[in-house]
């Protein structure tokens, strides 16, 4: 079969090869990516490694030993700048470092960048992003810094406030700016963000919502011209928040210069079908990098992206076995999950389009799960520090059952033991 050429060495790219060889692929991988650490999970970035509580080794996604029993070249702190493609599908990749790369077969797994702020003073030190390890490495020193009492982050979804979260338990005055009415309100129902509204507040952090960002303010460089230090965020309105460390959490962009290069297929993210294929029918791209027309959005039009370490998991074993020419079609129920605090979200189903809700157990309690439904049928839920109630969910949700919202309700009742009926008619069961 030839050389599988695998862009992108984290979640995704790292699956891709190893399903291979699982698959009993014997043929030359190559793997490239262009970060300079070996490939790493990106989780614990914002939560424990922030706390200086992990060491590289517990992040590491394989060992070395691993790479080269499998036979997986690896090649990393190098980018593929171009890719050009023969009429059999066969090509040759060119990287930074000026390394030609012939391959048979290609996989994109170029992942996700953040969202660039735009108001002026992004630059000033001690304005942060969180994406990769350099950057956590950064943002760590800063939040152990005890001149860095003041935090900012900028952002109220998931990352912006499980970084909130860890400078809080670090003692820091922290406030959160968020432009929309609500936390995560892209994600989660107005009843969760009320919820992660109070338990912030709770625990010690300012949110405010609406937050309209005008420019950071800095202090006066030096005199030699170098930066100089955040000083505050100034909002619309004039309000000046003081900030020695402001920290920028306002979402992904998915990265598909190389697919847009190949016409490939582009929607905000690279077009891909169930079987983790591009518009090409030969290319695979798994991941952050991709949107696809997800069995559990349930109809709703359009191709959904997911960036969740599970998607791009699953997305990647059905992208190698593409590859080798079988044609699995994804099934993975989407799930997600978020640790903040003693707070542990899990997330399993997709709640776009979702027409009623229902909270089992007292938010007040931190332990209770909100349940979304659609036409009457169970499409997802978020589940606060219950595990349980989360797998059975999640399970639920794989078989096509459902469990009634009046069953959903009454806590007297062990979810597990009311998932009965299949999902109603309306919404085809993946
Ligand atoms: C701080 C943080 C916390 C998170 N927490 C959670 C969580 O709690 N739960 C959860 O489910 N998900 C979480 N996520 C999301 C999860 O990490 C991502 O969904 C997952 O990493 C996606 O994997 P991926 O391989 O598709 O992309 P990425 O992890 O983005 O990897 C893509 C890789 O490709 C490389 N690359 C791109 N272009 C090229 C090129 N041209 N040449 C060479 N290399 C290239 C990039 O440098 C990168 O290393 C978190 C993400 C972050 C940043």
């Amino acid at each position: 079969m030839g050389t599988t050429l695998i862009v992108g060495a984290s979640q995704a790219g790292v699956q891709i090869a190893a399903t291979m060889r699982e698959l009993g692929d014997t043929d030359p991988i190559i793997l490239v990516g262009e970060e300079p650490h070996r490939p790493y999970q990106r989780p614990p970035l914002s939560k424990k490694w922030l706390k200086s509580e992990l060491v590289p080794g517990d992040v590491i996604l394989r060992t070395r030993e691993w790479f080269d029993g499998q036979g997986i070249g690896l090649i990393s702190a190098d980018r593929v700048v171009t890719i050009h493609r023969n009429e059999d599908g066969s090509g040759e990749a060119s990287t930074q470092g000026g390394r030609r790369l012939h391959f048979d077969r290609l996989a994109l797994a170029t992942g996700s960048s953040v969202r660039r702020l735009t108001i002026p003073g992004t630059d000033f030190h001690g304005v942060h992003y969180l994406r990769d390890a350099d950057d956590a490495l950064s943002l760590e020193a800063a939040l152990h810094d005890p001149a860095n009492r003041r935090v900012v982050v900028i952002g109220g979804g998931f990352i912006g406030l499980e970084i909130a979260a860890v400078a809080r338990s670090m003692d820091k005055e922290v406030t959160v700016l968020e432009a929309a009415p609500r936390l995560v309100g892209r994600v989660v129902s107005e009843e969760t963000s009320a919820f992660y509204l109070a338990a912030h507040q709770r625990r010690g952090a300012k949110v405010v919502l609406g937050a309209s960002l005008k420019r950071i303010i800095g202090g006066v460089a030096d005199a030699a011209g170098r930066r100089s230090h955040v000083v505050a965020v100034e909002l619309a309105d004039g309000t000046a928040v003081p900030a020695d460390l402001v920290v920028i959490g306002i979402g992904v962009i998915a990265r598909t210069e190389l697919a847009v290069q190949l016409g490939l297929a582009v929607d905000g993210g690279i077009v891909v079908d169930e079987h983790a294929l591009a518009s090409d029918g030969r290319t695979v791209a798994a991941g952050d990098c991709t949107v696809m027309p997800n069995p559990y959005a349930l109809g709703i039009p359009g191709p959904t992206r997911i960036e969740s370490v599970n998607n791009a998991l699953e997305q990647a074993k059905i992208a190698a076995a593409s590859l080798l020419g079988e044609r699995p079609t994804y099934r993975s129920v989407p799930w997600f999950w978020s640790d903040q605090a003693d707070l542990k979200l899990q997330i399993a189903g997709l709640s776009t389009g979702y027409d009623q809700v229902v909270v089992r157990g007292r938010p007040d309690d931190e332990r209770f799960a909100v349940l979304y439904y659609r036409d009457g049928a169970l499409i997802a839920a978020d589940c606060v520090n219950q595990p349980a109630e989360f797998l059975a969910i999640r399970n639920a949700l794989g078989k096509g059952h459902t469990i009634t919202p009046e069953a959903a309700a009454d806590t007297d009742i062990p979810l597990k033991q009311s998932i009965t009926e299949p999902l109603l008619a309306t919404a085809e069961a993946p």
